[in-house]
């Protein structure tokens, strides 16, 4: 079974990945110049926001990014959440996020942006200073292939502890654990339950499960991100004739499942052939026709409404 694939999510693995430009203090500079002191909040306690963007190459040969303004809104839900100041407009963001475009782009590459609010002033909410930063990989424009996956044994933090649906990086410390077991045990994913058992989400993506016809996927209440992607997914579903339900999922759910996927602005929709020691049936009708009408609907090739697309207006790259 292969255990770590640097490509998974068609993304050239980003530790392998050493960009040359970053946006730091309201501009394009090289890469060696972002730093920040150690005694910020962003260093002593991890403290920050991000979002993790995604643009594509659309059939017409424009460069376009998916749901910016949706990324920038939830963005400032966890800032807002953190009692993080977001003093930068929708534009601005925008802006930025096509200056790094510019800087880092391909014609071979798709582009994944890290988007993050890192806290560089301030103490314990006291005088808060943020300062966005932005960081851009280069990706394949393929679709990502099925993965295998277990159930981890570390869970979700409930509401009351660490918020799901704030997008922050303290909160990925339980993703790398459950990713470090899952490599162990031989998985290239994980899904995470919560404090009740029940399926919260995978550890950089959301749950999609099949059962006779219908997609399930366990709601934002039960431990997982308020996913865009979900968003799009349940829309596009729809006028596919396909109906999406949000509903609680037991453990033993995923292992008598139809199919099984897993939907993020990464993972699209990755389908799962094996959940721990359960192979999943070869025929996986539904996911992969949704996966289908969501690449379709990311590179212009049959456009959806839901789909926001921001396509950088001038030629960029050579
Ligand atoms: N859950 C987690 C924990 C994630 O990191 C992500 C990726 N951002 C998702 C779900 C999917 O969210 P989205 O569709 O907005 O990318």
């Amino acid at each position: 079974m292969k255990t770590d694939d640097p490509t998974r999510w068609g993304v050239t693995s980003l530790r392998l990945q050493r960009p040359e430009h970053v946006y730091f203090d309201g501009a394009v500079r090289p890469w060696q110049d972002a730093s920040f002191h150690v005694s910020t909040e962003a260093v002593v306690r991890g403290l920050n926001v991000f979002e993790g963007l995604k643009g594509h190459w659309q059939v017409n040969g424009q460069f376009a990014w998916r749901t910016l303004q949706r990324h920038y809104e939830r963005m400032r839900r966890s800032a807002r959440l953190l009692h993080i100041p977001v003093d930068f407009s929708y534009q601005q963001f925008e802006d930025a996020v096509f200056a790094i475009t510019r800087a880092e782009l391909i014609r071979e590459k798709d582009l994944y942006v890290r988007a993050t609010l890192f806290v560089v002033a301030g103490h314990y909410g006291e005088g808060t200073v943020a300062d966005l930063v932005l960081t851009a990989y280069r990706q394949e424009t393929t679709p990502p292939a099925p993965i295998t996956a277990g159930v981890s044994t570390w869970r979700r933090s409930p509401d009351v502890s660490m918020p799901a649906r704030i997008k922050t990086s303290t909160n990925y410390q339980i993703a790398r654990l459950a990713r470090i077991e899952g490599k162990s045990r031989g998985y290239q994913d994980m899904i995470l339950l919560n404090q009740a058992g029940r399926v919260a989400e995978g550890i950089g993506a959301c749950l999609l499960l099949v059962r006779d016809g219908r997609v399930y996927t366990p709601p934002t209440w039960e431990g997982a991100l308020e996913s865009i992607t979900l968003e799009m997914i349940t829309e596009l579903a729809a006028s596919t004739g396909i109906e999406v339900v949000r509903r609680p999922i037991d453990r033993s759910e995923l292992y008598i499942a139809d199919e099984i996927g897993l939907t993020g602005t990464l993972a699209e929709i990755t389908r799962v052939s094996q959940m721990d020691d359960f192979a999943l049936p070869d025929e996986t009708p539904i996911l992969s026709k949704l996966a289908q009408r969501y690449r379709d609907a990311i590179t212009g090739v049959d456009p959806h409404p839901a789909m926001e697309m921001s396509p950088l207006v001038e030629a960029p790259v050579g």
